[in-house]
Order: structure tokens, then C-alpha cells, then sequence
């Protein structure tokens, strides 16, 4: 069953492996493993963790562009609904995981985005920056004046929000400030482990009440604290807590798998889903835990092909 993956570090490994001297890092790092998981639908995140400036985060926007557009053979780059077809290619959205390089004249910097092809980003990520703080700052700092100016901007370009790493203030203030629904690319429930990048229950029905989504995170500290559980399984069950509070419809998958990223993150994913090769696992667990077939193929890719194609 297709899948459509609201986070995967994408952008940032093709740039970085770039920087090393490495080509062709989609074909060598991504493409069999999105192919054999049937992930046919990708956010490309370029991840930024605080200390890149302006003309780093603009250079790995532009290599993310050049990357898709070398494999257009295989991708399909999302910047409209027109761009949403159902056909061979996977279709690839360029997502921002953080926006530390826009230290002032947010709007401008918004724009530019949007212009090469940017169509969801976070403010934040575990940082604080010029716009908002991530969850282990203080969590009583909201958004600053530039992070409304960049929540507004976004608004109006219908670029896509996304609430994953920013603290529960910042929270609230984009909650209480954005016009157009948002999303949570990667969060799973606190209830189900306590986690702060987990969502409180009022998150998860803030975000619903307002059409957003919530992408599934195969993450193993995010899945459970116990190790034994950090599975696709009690993934799904994160699933299966969420659509008993607010609705299937506002569930999709974020994996963010870290196994094509430079560096060492075995230990970090759930123990039957390490990469995307095995995202078929999390379909047969949620069929497990009580979900249909239509319910699993809408939390699996169609929750976000239909937001995207409202949204974009
Ligand atoms: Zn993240």
C-alpha cells in the first residue's frame, strides 16, 4: 500500500554528501529503499539546527531544487495542487526543518522560500532563534515579533506550518496567530509515551479542530519508553489513540528515518522500521490494531495527498 512520509532529512543529505564530494545521492541513499517501502510521496526536509545562516539555508534549498530536478525521471516535485497526480513518479514536496538562517526581514526571506519551491516549513527546531524556541528551551518564550511576521507571510503564500521541536508556547501563539490549518510533520502522543516532542492531547485536538495533521514518527524514544515496545506496532497504536480522540482523518505518517543521513543513528528507529524499506511494516500493524483498509490507506498516503491538494 502506498505511503506518503511527511519528514525525511532529504534535503540536508544531499547537500551535505554533495559538500563531501559524493553524486547521485537520491539514486545511491533513497531510491530503493522509497521504492521497496512504496513510499510514493516524500517531504524533503531540509534540516537546519540552529547555527546555519541565511546563505547556508539558502544553498540547501537550491541543491534540494537541483537534486529533484536531476531525477525527474523517478520524482515529481509538489509546489501545487496540479502537481498532485497519481502516476509512476513519487512525488517530492521541499519541507524546512527549522528557520535559524532567517534572523531578520522574515517576510522577504518567507518569500524566497516559496520561490524555490519551499511549500511547508517549522520555525524551529531544538533551538531558540529569532522567530521561536524549540521544546527544550524555555518553555514559557513564545514566538517573537519576526516568528508572527513569518506565521502571517506563510499564511498568505500558503506555505505549510509545521509545529514538530517548537515548545508549547510557541505553540499556542501559532495556533492563535495562523489563519490556514497546520500540521505536525513527526509527533507521536505524550500519552502514550512521555516524550515533550510528543503531543499533549490539546495539541493533537487543537491541531484537528483546525483540518490539520499529525505525521506518525518511527522514532524509537518518541514510540515508547520502553524498549521492548518501540515497534511499528505500538507506533500504531499512537495511531489508534489519535483517530479515538479526534478522527482518522487527521493522521498521516512523518517517519523520519535516519538511516541515509552521515552518521550513526541505528539505535534510533523503531526495531522493525530502520529505514523506509520496511515502511510496509507499519501498514500490516495498523490492519493489526482494529484500522480498515480505506482507514489505512487515508492515514497512509491520502489524509496527505487530500490536505496538500486543499492547502497548495
Ligand atoms: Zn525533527
Amino acid at each position: 500500500m502506498k505511503v506518503f512520509d511527511m519528514h525525511a532529512d532529504m534535503g540536508t543529505n544531499f547537500y551535505e554528501r554533495q559538500l563531501n564530494g559524493e553524486k547521485d545521492v537520491f539514486r545511491n541513499y533513497n531510491k530503493n529503499n522509497l521504492n521497496e517501502g512504496e513510499v510514493r510521496g516524500v517531504f524533503t526536509a531540509c534540516f537546519f539546527e540552529g547555527r546555519e545562516d541565511w546563505d547556508y539555508m539558502q544553498k540547501m534549498i537550491e541543491f534540494c531544487n537541483q537534486e529533484i530536478s536531476s531525477n525527474s525521471d523517478v520524482l515529481r516535485q509538489v509546489k501545487s495542487r496540479e502537481d498532485l497526480i497519481e502516476d509512476d513518479k513519487t512525488l517530492a514536496v521541499i519541507s524546512v526543518e527549522g528557520m535559524c538562517g532567517v534572523r531578520d526581514h522574515a517576510d522577504e526571506k518567507v518569500e524566497w522560500m516559496y520561490e524555490h519551491g519551499v511549500r511547508v516549513a517549522s520555525l524551529v527546531w531544538n533551538e531558540s532563534n529569532a522567530l521561536a524556541n524549540g521544546w527544550k528551551q524555555d518553555p514559557l518564550r513564545g514566538l517573537s515579533e519576526e516568528g508572527f511576521k513569518a506565521v502571517r507571510k506563510m499564511n498568505e503564500l500558503k506555505m505549510v506550518i509545521d509545529v514538530s521541536h517548537i515548545n508549547e508556547k510557541g505553540f499556542w501563539d501559532v495556533i492563535s496567530t495562523s489563519e490556514r490549518p497546520i500540521i505536525a510533520t513527526h509527533s507521536n502522543c505524550r500519552k502514550l509515551c512521555s516524550h515533550q516532542r510528543n503531543l499533549t492531547d490539546q495539541q493533537i485536538r487543537a491541531i484537528a479542530s483546525r483540518g490539520g495533521l499529525i505525521g506518525l514518527n518511527a522514532c524509537a524514544h518518541f514510540i515508547s519508553e520502553d524498549v521492548s515496545k518501540q515497534t511499528s506496532l505500538e507506533l500504531a497504536e499512537h495511531a489508534r489513540y489519535m483517530a479515538d480522540l479526534v478522527g482518522v482523518e487527521h493522521i498521516a505518517c512523518g517517519f523520519d528515518y535516519m538511516d541515509f543521513l552521515i552518521g550513526d543513528y541505528s539505535d534510533d528507529m523503531a526495531k522493525d522500521m530502520t529505514n523506509a524499506s520496511y515502511t510496509q511494516n507499519l501498514i500490516r500493524s495498523l490492519k493489526e490494531v482494529g484500522f480498515s483498509d480505506e482507514e489505512t490507506a487515508a492515514i497512509a498516503f491520502y489524509n496527505v495527498f487530500n490536505f496538500l491538494k486543499k492547502e497548495l
